[in-house]
Protein backbone atom coordinates (compact mmCIF):
# COMPACT_ATOMS: atom_id res chain seq x y z
CA UNK A 1 0.00 0.00 0.00
CA UNK A 2 3.20 2.11 0.57
CA UNK A 3 5.59 1.86 -1.76
CA UNK A 4 8.09 4.66 -2.07
CA UNK A 5 6.08 6.96 -4.62
CA UNK A 6 3.00 6.93 -1.99
CA UNK A 7 5.16 7.73 0.64
CA UNK A 8 6.59 10.69 -1.09
CA UNK A 9 3.21 12.39 -2.33
CA UNK A 10 2.13 11.64 0.99
CA UNK A 11 5.15 13.46 2.70
CA UNK A 12 3.54 16.86 1.03
CA UNK A 13 0.77 17.12 2.39
CA UNK A 14 -0.23 18.83 6.10
CA UNK A 15 -0.74 16.43 8.83
CA UNK A 16 -3.04 14.30 10.05
CA UNK A 17 -5.26 12.92 7.70
CA UNK A 18 -7.18 10.13 6.35
CA UNK A 19 -5.69 8.19 3.12
CA UNK A 20 -8.08 6.11 1.41
CA UNK A 21 -6.72 2.91 -0.60
CA UNK A 22 -9.24 3.08 -3.01
CA UNK A 23 -8.16 0.04 -4.66
CA UNK A 24 -8.69 -1.87 -2.11
CA UNK A 25 -11.71 -0.46 -1.29
CA UNK A 26 -12.90 -1.96 -4.40
CA UNK A 27 -11.26 -4.61 -4.45
CA UNK A 28 -13.04 -5.34 -1.35
CA UNK A 29 -16.52 -4.11 -2.44
CA UNK A 30 -16.35 -6.56 -5.18
CA UNK A 31 -15.15 -9.72 -3.29
CA UNK A 32 -18.37 -9.04 -0.80
CA UNK A 33 -21.05 -8.37 -3.74
CA UNK A 34 -19.84 -11.81 -5.79
CA UNK A 35 -20.22 -13.69 -2.70
CA UNK A 36 -23.07 -12.34 -1.26
CA UNK A 37 -24.73 -12.82 -4.93
CA UNK A 38 -23.92 -16.53 -4.76
CA UNK A 39 -26.76 -16.94 -2.69
CA UNK A 40 -29.00 -14.02 -3.72
CA UNK A 41 -28.16 -12.27 -0.14
CA UNK A 42 -28.56 -8.49 0.36
CA UNK A 43 -26.65 -6.39 2.05
CA UNK A 44 -27.11 -3.13 3.34
CA UNK A 45 -24.04 -0.96 4.15
CA UNK A 46 -23.60 0.50 7.90
CA UNK A 47 -22.88 4.13 7.24
CA UNK A 48 -21.84 4.39 10.71
CA UNK A 49 -18.69 2.64 9.87
CA UNK A 50 -17.81 5.18 7.14
CA UNK A 51 -19.83 8.36 6.02
CA UNK A 52 -17.15 10.03 3.71
CA UNK A 53 -19.08 11.21 0.14
CA UNK A 54 -16.95 9.58 -1.55
CA UNK A 55 -17.13 6.03 0.08
CA UNK A 56 -20.94 6.41 -0.09
CA UNK A 57 -20.95 7.04 -3.50
CA UNK A 58 -18.51 4.75 -4.31
CA UNK A 59 -20.51 1.88 -2.33
CA UNK A 60 -24.01 2.89 -4.23
CA UNK A 61 -22.52 2.40 -7.35
CA UNK A 62 -21.74 -1.75 -5.87
CA UNK A 63 -26.00 -1.72 -5.66
CA UNK A 64 -25.45 -1.99 -1.88
CA UNK A 65 -28.69 -0.52 0.01
CA UNK A 66 -27.67 1.68 3.20
CA UNK A 67 -28.17 0.82 6.97
CA UNK A 68 -29.33 3.34 8.53
CA UNK A 69 -28.83 4.62 12.53
CA UNK A 70 -30.32 8.47 12.84
CA UNK A 71 -32.41 10.60 10.81
CA UNK A 72 -29.39 12.28 9.61
CA UNK A 73 -27.77 9.33 7.71
CA UNK A 74 -31.41 8.65 6.38
CA UNK A 75 -31.38 12.01 4.54
CA UNK A 76 -27.55 11.35 3.55
CA UNK A 77 -28.40 7.63 2.07
CA UNK A 78 -31.37 9.45 0.18
CA UNK A 79 -28.69 12.46 -1.30
CA UNK A 80 -26.06 10.16 -2.17
CA UNK A 81 -28.50 8.30 -4.26
CA UNK A 82 -29.70 5.32 -2.33
CA UNK A 83 -33.15 3.95 -3.24
CA UNK A 84 -35.55 4.50 -0.54
CA UNK A 85 -36.36 1.01 -0.97
CA UNK A 86 -33.05 -0.06 0.08
CA UNK A 87 -32.89 2.14 3.02
CA UNK A 88 -32.83 0.15 6.57
CA UNK A 89 -33.48 2.00 9.82
CA UNK A 90 -32.17 0.72 13.34
CA UNK A 91 -31.15 2.91 16.67
CA UNK A 92 -33.18 2.36 19.85
CA UNK A 93 -33.80 5.96 20.13
CA UNK A 94 -35.93 7.34 17.10
CA UNK A 95 -37.17 10.78 17.42
CA UNK A 96 -40.77 11.57 15.93
CA UNK A 97 -39.17 13.67 13.17
CA UNK A 98 -36.62 10.69 12.43
CA UNK A 99 -39.44 8.59 12.08
CA UNK A 100 -41.58 10.73 10.15
CA UNK A 101 -38.93 11.37 7.86
CA UNK A 102 -38.24 7.68 7.04
CA UNK A 103 -42.25 7.03 6.68
CA UNK A 104 -42.54 10.36 3.69
CA UNK A 105 -39.61 8.55 2.16
CA UNK A 106 -41.24 5.33 2.14
CA UNK A 107 -37.78 3.35 3.41
CA UNK A 108 -37.70 -0.47 3.19
CA UNK A 109 -37.90 -0.36 7.12
CA UNK A 110 -38.37 0.62 10.29
CA UNK A 111 -35.80 -1.77 12.80
CA UNK A 112 -37.98 -1.93 15.58
CA UNK A 113 -36.22 -2.06 19.04
CA UNK A 114 -39.39 -1.95 21.55
CA UNK A 115 -42.91 -2.27 21.80
CA UNK A 116 -42.87 1.68 22.85
CA UNK A 117 -41.52 2.40 19.94
CA UNK A 118 -44.08 0.17 17.32
CA UNK A 119 -46.86 2.09 18.86
CA UNK A 120 -45.32 5.49 17.99
CA UNK A 121 -44.64 4.09 14.26
CA UNK A 122 -47.71 3.08 14.10
CA UNK A 123 -48.98 6.28 15.47
CA UNK A 124 -47.54 8.56 13.21
CA UNK A 125 -47.66 6.66 10.02
CA UNK A 126 -51.48 6.30 10.91
CA UNK A 127 -51.43 10.23 10.89
CA UNK A 128 -50.25 10.30 7.15
CA UNK A 129 -52.51 7.57 6.63
CA UNK A 130 -49.61 5.31 5.50
CA UNK A 131 -48.64 1.62 6.50
CA UNK A 132 -44.82 1.74 7.31
CA UNK A 133 -43.24 -1.21 7.43
CA UNK A 134 -41.25 -2.54 9.70
CA UNK A 135 -38.84 -5.49 11.23
CA UNK A 136 -38.45 -6.56 14.45
CA UNK A 137 -35.09 -6.22 16.24
CA UNK A 138 -34.61 -9.10 18.30
CA UNK A 139 -31.96 -9.81 20.72
CA UNK A 140 -31.51 -13.36 20.31
CA UNK A 141 -28.79 -13.18 23.50
CA UNK A 142 -25.92 -14.60 21.72
CA UNK A 143 -22.57 -13.90 22.66
CA UNK A 144 -20.36 -12.21 20.42
CA UNK A 145 -17.21 -13.01 22.06
CA UNK A 146 -15.87 -9.20 21.42
CA UNK A 147 -15.30 -6.27 23.60
CA UNK A 148 -18.23 -5.48 26.11
CA UNK A 149 -18.63 -2.14 24.55
CA UNK A 150 -19.84 -3.40 21.03
CA UNK A 151 -21.21 -6.45 22.06
CA UNK A 152 -24.56 -5.53 21.62
CA UNK A 153 -26.81 -9.28 21.60
CA UNK A 154 -27.50 -9.82 25.05
CA UNK A 155 -30.13 -9.84 27.18
CA UNK A 156 -28.14 -7.21 29.51
CA UNK A 157 -27.68 -4.57 26.27
CA UNK A 158 -30.05 -1.98 25.27
CA UNK A 159 -30.70 -2.84 22.17
CA UNK A 160 -33.42 -5.01 20.61
CA UNK A 161 -36.60 -6.52 21.59
CA UNK A 162 -35.83 -9.26 25.10
CA UNK A 163 -37.21 -12.91 24.62
CA UNK A 164 -39.89 -12.37 27.46
CA UNK A 165 -41.31 -9.51 25.43
CA UNK A 166 -41.83 -11.72 22.47
CA UNK A 167 -45.48 -12.63 23.16
CA UNK A 168 -46.60 -9.06 24.12
CA UNK A 169 -45.37 -7.79 20.56
CA UNK A 170 -47.10 -10.44 18.75
CA UNK A 171 -50.40 -9.03 20.03
CA UNK A 172 -49.28 -5.72 19.72
CA UNK A 173 -48.20 -6.33 15.39
CA UNK A 174 -51.83 -7.85 15.47
CA UNK A 175 -53.65 -4.85 16.68
CA UNK A 176 -51.98 -1.89 14.54
CA UNK A 177 -53.49 -0.85 10.94
CA UNK A 178 -50.60 1.53 10.35
CA UNK A 179 -47.41 -0.96 10.06
CA UNK A 180 -46.46 -4.14 8.42
CA UNK A 181 -44.59 -6.43 9.50
CA UNK A 182 -41.88 -7.76 7.38
CA UNK A 183 -39.53 -9.16 9.04
CA UNK A 184 -37.15 -9.96 11.63
CA UNK A 185 -33.64 -8.70 12.53
CA UNK A 186 -30.53 -9.27 14.91
CA UNK A 187 -27.38 -7.46 15.54
CA UNK A 188 -24.92 -9.07 17.89
CA UNK A 189 -22.04 -6.96 17.81
CA UNK A 190 -19.65 -5.63 15.98
CA UNK A 191 -15.53 -6.63 15.42
CA UNK A 192 -16.65 -10.60 15.35
CA UNK A 193 -13.60 -13.22 14.49
CA UNK A 194 -14.94 -16.05 15.77
CA UNK A 195 -17.18 -17.58 12.87
CA UNK A 196 -18.80 -19.48 15.92
CA UNK A 197 -20.80 -16.74 17.51
CA UNK A 198 -22.76 -16.42 13.75
CA UNK A 199 -23.14 -19.91 13.93
CA UNK A 200 -25.23 -19.37 17.43
CA UNK A 201 -26.87 -16.92 15.77
CA UNK A 202 -27.85 -18.78 13.07
CA UNK A 203 -29.77 -21.22 15.47
CA UNK A 204 -31.42 -18.96 17.76
CA UNK A 205 -32.81 -17.73 14.11
CA UNK A 206 -34.26 -20.77 13.30
CA UNK A 207 -36.56 -21.48 16.63
CA UNK A 208 -37.26 -17.72 16.64
CA UNK A 209 -38.57 -17.66 13.31
CA UNK A 210 -40.20 -20.59 13.66
CA UNK A 211 -42.25 -18.42 16.42
CA UNK A 212 -43.55 -16.01 14.35
CA UNK A 213 -44.75 -18.27 11.78
CA UNK A 214 -46.58 -20.18 14.30
CA UNK A 215 -48.14 -17.29 15.66
CA UNK A 216 -49.23 -16.12 11.52
CA UNK A 217 -46.46 -13.02 11.16
CA UNK A 218 -44.30 -14.75 8.40
CA UNK A 219 -40.99 -13.17 8.54
CA UNK A 220 -40.32 -12.46 4.68
CA UNK A 221 -36.84 -10.89 5.75
CA UNK A 222 -34.61 -11.69 8.22
CA UNK A 223 -31.92 -9.74 8.49
CA UNK A 224 -28.55 -10.88 10.47
CA UNK A 225 -26.72 -7.70 11.12
CA UNK A 226 -23.34 -6.94 10.39
CA UNK A 227 -20.58 -7.16 13.10
CA UNK A 228 -17.55 -9.32 11.04
CA UNK A 229 -14.43 -8.73 12.19
CA UNK A 230 -11.02 -7.67 10.38
CA UNK A 231 -7.38 -8.42 11.01
CA UNK A 232 -6.23 -5.34 12.51
CA UNK A 233 -2.99 -6.99 13.46
CA UNK A 234 -1.75 -7.96 9.91
CA UNK A 235 -3.32 -5.58 7.34
CA UNK A 236 -0.95 -6.71 4.89
CA UNK A 237 -1.22 -10.53 5.32
CA UNK A 238 -5.57 -10.20 5.55
CA UNK A 239 -6.23 -6.81 3.27
CA UNK A 240 -9.82 -8.15 3.25
CA UNK A 241 -12.23 -10.66 5.46
CA UNK A 242 -12.95 -14.30 3.96
CA UNK A 243 -16.45 -13.05 2.28
CA UNK A 244 -17.15 -16.10 1.04
CA UNK A 245 -16.54 -18.02 4.02
CA UNK A 246 -18.86 -15.83 5.66
CA UNK A 247 -21.52 -16.28 3.77
CA UNK A 248 -21.40 -20.01 3.44
CA UNK A 249 -21.60 -20.25 7.15
CA UNK A 250 -25.21 -18.59 6.86
CA UNK A 251 -26.20 -20.92 4.12
CA UNK A 252 -25.16 -23.77 5.52
CA UNK A 253 -26.70 -23.14 8.81
CA UNK A 254 -30.27 -20.88 8.54
CA UNK A 255 -33.34 -22.36 7.85
CA UNK A 256 -35.22 -20.47 5.41
CA UNK A 257 -38.54 -21.01 4.32
CA UNK A 258 -40.16 -20.15 0.89
CA UNK A 259 -39.92 -16.74 -0.82
CA UNK A 260 -37.72 -15.39 1.79
CA UNK A 261 -34.82 -12.67 1.70
CA UNK A 262 -32.10 -12.57 3.83
CA UNK A 263 -29.81 -9.02 4.09
CA UNK A 264 -27.13 -8.33 6.36
CA UNK A 265 -25.63 -5.44 7.56
CA UNK A 266 -22.12 -4.72 6.87
CA UNK A 267 -19.47 -1.56 8.23
CA UNK A 268 -16.07 -2.44 9.18
CA UNK A 269 -15.49 -5.24 7.08
CA UNK A 270 -16.31 -3.40 3.97
CA UNK A 271 -14.13 -0.24 5.05
CA UNK A 272 -11.69 -1.10 7.70
CA UNK A 273 -8.50 -1.69 5.55
CA UNK A 274 -8.79 0.89 2.78
CA UNK A 275 -8.04 3.36 5.49
CA UNK A 276 -5.04 4.98 7.41
CA UNK A 277 -4.18 7.78 9.77
CA UNK A 278 -1.29 9.63 8.40
CA UNK A 279 0.59 11.69 11.22
CA UNK A 280 4.09 13.06 11.22
CA UNK A 281 6.27 12.87 14.22
CA UNK A 282 6.69 16.16 16.81
CA UNK A 283 9.00 14.65 19.69
CA UNK A 284 10.73 12.07 20.85
CA UNK A 285 10.50 12.45 24.53
CA UNK A 286 12.13 9.83 27.06
CA UNK A 287 9.63 9.19 30.05
CA UNK A 288 10.66 7.17 33.31
CA UNK A 289 10.85 3.86 31.78
CA UNK A 290 9.52 4.65 28.19
CA UNK A 291 10.37 6.60 25.25
CA UNK A 292 7.54 8.68 24.16
CA UNK A 293 6.94 9.29 20.25
CA UNK A 294 4.49 12.62 20.35
CA UNK A 295 2.74 12.51 16.72
CA UNK A 296 0.39 15.66 15.22
CA UNK A 297 -2.62 12.42 15.51
CA UNK A 298 -5.06 12.35 18.85
CA UNK A 299 -7.94 10.90 20.03
CA UNK A 300 -10.16 13.55 18.04
CA UNK A 301 -8.84 11.88 14.49
CA UNK A 302 -9.02 8.39 16.07
CA UNK A 303 -11.12 7.28 18.89
CA UNK A 304 -10.54 3.80 19.02
CA UNK A 305 -7.84 3.27 20.54
CA UNK A 306 -9.37 5.67 24.01
CA UNK A 307 -12.82 4.85 23.70
CA UNK A 308 -12.69 0.73 23.53
CA UNK A 309 -8.84 -0.09 24.12
CA UNK A 310 -8.36 -0.96 20.53
CA UNK A 311 -5.17 -2.13 18.55
CA UNK A 312 -3.90 -0.67 15.90
CA UNK A 313 -0.87 -1.53 13.67
CA UNK A 314 1.44 1.57 13.55
CA UNK A 315 4.56 2.06 11.04
CA UNK A 316 7.31 4.27 10.47
CA UNK A 317 7.06 4.64 7.07
CA UNK A 318 10.55 6.85 7.02
CA UNK A 319 12.89 5.29 9.02
CA UNK A 320 14.44 1.59 8.46
CA UNK A 321 16.82 1.97 11.18
CA UNK A 322 16.87 -0.27 14.22
CA UNK A 323 13.82 -1.42 16.45
CA UNK A 324 12.92 0.55 19.51
CA UNK A 325 10.23 0.49 21.71
CA UNK A 326 7.93 3.78 21.91
CA UNK A 327 4.74 4.73 23.69
CA UNK A 328 2.93 6.11 20.52
CA UNK A 329 0.64 9.51 22.06
CA UNK A 330 -1.36 12.31 21.11
CA UNK A 331 -1.05 15.65 21.47
CA UNK A 332 -4.35 15.66 23.27
CA UNK A 333 -4.90 16.38 27.11
CA UNK A 334 -6.14 13.31 27.88
CA UNK A 335 -4.09 10.24 29.15
CA UNK A 336 -6.14 8.01 27.33
CA UNK A 337 -4.70 10.24 24.38
CA UNK A 338 -2.41 7.00 23.00
CA UNK A 339 -2.41 4.76 20.06
CA UNK A 340 0.02 2.05 21.53
CA UNK A 341 2.27 0.89 24.55
CA UNK A 342 5.85 -0.20 23.86
CA UNK A 343 5.03 -0.43 19.95
CA UNK A 344 7.96 -1.50 17.87
CA UNK A 345 9.33 0.97 15.37
CA UNK A 346 12.81 1.85 13.93
CA UNK A 347 14.54 4.44 15.38
CA UNK A 348 11.87 7.36 14.95
CA UNK A 349 12.72 11.03 14.61
CA UNK A 350 11.04 14.63 14.25
CA UNK A 351 9.49 14.79 11.02
CA UNK A 352 9.29 10.65 10.67
CA UNK A 353 5.75 9.92 8.56
CA UNK A 354 3.94 7.65 11.08
CA UNK A 355 0.75 6.02 10.03
CA UNK A 356 -1.83 4.04 11.69
CA UNK A 357 -3.33 1.11 9.94
CA UNK A 358 -6.87 -0.04 9.49
CA UNK A 359 -8.23 3.25 10.25
CA UNK A 360 -11.24 3.06 7.91
CA UNK A 361 -14.20 2.35 10.02
CA UNK A 362 -14.95 4.40 12.56
CA UNK A 363 -12.07 6.34 12.21
CA UNK A 364 -12.77 9.66 10.12
CA UNK A 365 -16.77 9.36 11.05
CA UNK A 366 -15.90 9.20 14.61
CA UNK A 367 -13.41 12.55 14.51
CA UNK A 368 -13.93 15.61 16.91
CA UNK A 369 -12.75 19.02 17.26
CA UNK A 370 -11.95 18.36 20.47
CA UNK A 371 -9.20 20.72 21.79
CA UNK A 372 -10.93 23.13 18.92
CA UNK A 373 -8.71 21.10 16.51
CA UNK A 374 -9.46 20.62 12.91
CA UNK A 375 -10.80 17.74 11.46
CA UNK A 376 -8.61 15.55 9.66
CA UNK A 377 -9.13 15.84 5.77
CA UNK A 378 -9.80 12.88 3.45
CA UNK A 379 -7.66 11.91 0.67
CA UNK A 380 -7.77 9.08 -2.08
CA UNK A 381 -5.33 7.08 -3.82
CA UNK A 382 -6.82 7.78 -7.19
CA UNK A 383 -6.30 11.41 -6.54
CA UNK A 384 -3.22 12.10 -6.01
C1 LIG B 1 -23.17 -0.84 13.79
C2 LIG B 1 -24.24 -1.62 13.17
C3 LIG B 1 -23.94 -2.42 12.06
C4 LIG B 1 -22.56 -2.56 11.46
O1 LIG B 1 -21.66 -3.17 12.31
P1 LIG B 1 -20.17 -3.54 11.80
O2 LIG B 1 -19.55 -4.19 12.98
O3 LIG B 1 -19.50 -2.27 11.44
O4 LIG B 1 -20.31 -4.47 10.65
C5 LIG B 1 -24.99 -3.13 11.50
N1 LIG B 1 -26.25 -3.04 11.99
C6 LIG B 1 -26.57 -2.26 13.04
C7 LIG B 1 -27.96 -2.20 13.51
C8 LIG B 1 -25.57 -1.53 13.66
O5 LIG B 1 -25.88 -0.77 14.71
Amino acid sequence: MFDERVIKKLGRIDTPFYYYDMDLLRSTLASVKEEADKYNYKVHYAFKANANGRILREIRDYGFGADCVSGYEVQRALETGYAPEQIVFAGVGKADWEINLGIDAGIESFNVESIPELLIIDELAGKKRKVANVALRLNPNVNANTHHYITTGLEENKFGINQWDLEKVVEVLKSLSNVRFIGIHFHIGSQITDLGSFRDLCLRVNDLQEYFVSNRLYPKVINLGGGLGIDYEKPDENPMPDFKEFFALFDEHLQLNADQEVHFELGRSMVAQCGNLISKVLYVKDGVNTRFAIIDAGMSDLIRPALYQAYHRIENLTSDAEKEKYDVVGPICESSDSFGKAVNLPKTERGDIIVIRSAGAYGEVMASQYNLRRLPLPYYSDEM
